[in-house]
């Protein structure tokens, strides 16, 4: 097993086609940086048009015979990926730490484990694949059919690599499509690995590529007629544009996107978890998740005590080089993100809110070179303050202060998104009403942030369209078909 470190340089990354590396024919390439030192990791090829419609050509060879292969096929080739990944836990989640920022605390217990949780879960499913069957008289029946799509392409956000990666192949293999993958160019590399494991599981060349680069490689992918659907996670801006691209060859289009969620703490919680809730929703991945919870309620009665509880449990937070088991706030993914988070923060420090704790970069003259950024809280914020509205995506958390339920329902619903929102109070019938009043794809009630791949994930109003997870993405991934049959002579009409 080859562990990568923090300091280590990889040959330039090619695209991964028909089941081998090939080299991309656009002859450019980009740089991958690693967030904790700004230095190059490696070059990236890029794919140009040629290369598209190399890996769509491809594609189509292999959906032609992966989806004549008997689903118990299928569920066994994903099983096999599944276990590769966990015999290489390590492997894995060292290459993500390098590329995306994420401490190992993190990658070794999280992204990999989750990425074959999610196979494993699918892998499941694939037996259970089936269509309807309608009697509509003694001598006419229909059936239903399931039918893959085709080619899927999936557009993947930087911030949880493989994990996107994994939530968009294995869905779509499952019901025989084939994939075409482009990560996001800040954090290119697990899914070539990914890609290097399906075929040692024995999936056919063709039927898993990856594709490299910016957002015009994503913008050939969207418009290209050979490719059926789009599943997309990215910015709320990206995904219009991809809706846009899509829309004349009239794609199935799936949008993951951003989000600013609201967390409700009543006054009758348990305390405790409430409080590890606020932390945990805020600040794992330093905040670069997309259910963050950021907008934080409190009740008027705990309100003081959440504050002052909050403070020193932030500056016992260990940030550092995400490499050391110890670190549990890794840096931001690149230099210009980290301004951006930086922005909002002097923002929010001019603003009329109460700064209680961080937001600034780190003393150690070791994390100089890296994009850290110590968590953030202000408190006494007011909906209306900007960096209260928008995604920030980074450390920085929001406290308010609210009296009364009918008030803060319409407080944590008064934003354009709707992915996530959470709930802690003791009082059993308040938190299903709140729940459901929350406008909102997940809420949790008295907890945050865990997500099994049984349960549909996604957003509504402008969080997102579709679902990724659960039995709701099999819908996303086929087509259905109608054979009408009928059993007697068609009688004359005319
Ligand atoms: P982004 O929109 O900048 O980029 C996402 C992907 O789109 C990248 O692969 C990029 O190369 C590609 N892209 C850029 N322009 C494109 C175009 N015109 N056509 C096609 N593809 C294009 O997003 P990001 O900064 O990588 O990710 C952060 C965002 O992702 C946040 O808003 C976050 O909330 C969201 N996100 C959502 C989920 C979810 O499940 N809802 C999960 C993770 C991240």
């Amino acid at each position: 097993m080859k562990l990568v470190n923090a300091h280590t340089t990889l040959p330039t990354q090619r695209l991964y086609i028909d089941g081998e590396y090939v080299d991309a024919t656009s002859g450019e390439t980009f740089q991958t940086i690693n967030p904790a030192t700004n230095r190059v990791i490696c070059d990236v090829q890029q794919a140009g048009d040629e290369d598209v419609d190399r890996a769509v050509i491809t594609a189509r060879k292999g959906f032609l015979h992966w989806s004549r292969t008997p689903p118990v096929e299928r569920s066994r080739t994903l099983m096999r990926v599944a276990s590769i990944l966990r015999e290489r836990n390590l492997e894995f989640a060292y290459l993500e730490t390098l590329d995306t920022d994420r401490p190992l605390s993190e990658t070794t217990t999280d992204d990999v484990i989750y990425a074959s949780r999610i196979l494993e879960y699918y892998a499941g499913v694939a037996q259970t694949l089936r269509g309807d069957h309608y009697d509509l008289a003694p001598d006419n029946f229909a059936i239903v059919r399931r039918e893959p799509l085709g080619v899927c392409a999936g557009i993947g956000a930087w911030n949880y690599s493989l994990g996107i990666a994994v939530m968009k192949a294995a869905p779509a293999l499952v019901c025989g499509n084939s994939m075409i993958f482009k990560p996001a160019e800040l954090s290119p590399l697990t899914a070539l690995k990914l890609a290097e494991v399906f075929t040692e599981a024995g999936l056919p060349p063709g039927v898993f590529n990856v594709v490299q680069g910016d957002g015009r490689t994503g913008q050939l992918l969207s418009r290209h007629p050979g490719i059926s659907k789009i599943s997309f996670t990215g910015e709320g801006g990206t995904g219009r544009k991809v809706m846009v691209d899509a829309a004349p060859t009239l794609k199935h289009v799936t949008l993951e996107l951003g989000g600013k969620s609201p967390l409700i703490v009543f006054a009758d919680a348990d305390f405790d978890s409430a409080m590890n809730a606020a932390l945990v929703g805020n600040f794992f991945s330093a905040g670069e998740l997309c259910c963050t919870g950021t907008r934080v309620f409190v009740e008027r009665p705990i309100y003081d005590r959440f504050v002052a509880g909050l403070g020193p449990r932030v500056t016992a937070m260990r940030v550092g080089d995400p490499f050391d088991m110890e670190t549990q706030v890794g840096p931001l993914i690149s230099k210009a993100h980290m301004e951006k988070v930086l922005g909002y923060i002097e923002m929010a420090s001019a603003s009329a809110a109460t700064h209680v704790v961080g937001g600034r970069r780190p003393d150690s003259p070791e994390l100089q070179d890296g994009n850290y950024v110590t968590p953030a809280i202000f408190c006494d914020c007011a909906d209306d303050m900007q960096f209260v509205r928008d995604e920030i995506f980074g450390p920085v958390m929001s406290v308010m202060v609210f009296d009364e339920e009918n008030e803060v329902l319409r407080r944590a619903n008064d934003t354009v998104y709707g992915l996530a929102g959470g709930v802690f109070t003791s009082d059993f019938a308040r938190a299903h009403r709140v729940a459901i009043a929350l406008e909102a794809g997940t809420v949790w009630i008295n907890g945050y942030g865990s997500g099994p791949p049984s349960l549909p994930f996604g957003g509504v109003k402008q969080s997102g369209l579709g679902r990724e997870n659960g039995l709701a993405t099999l819908d996303a991934y086929t087509q259905t078909k109608t054979i009408n049959a009928s059993m007697s002579a068609m009688e004359r009409y005319y």
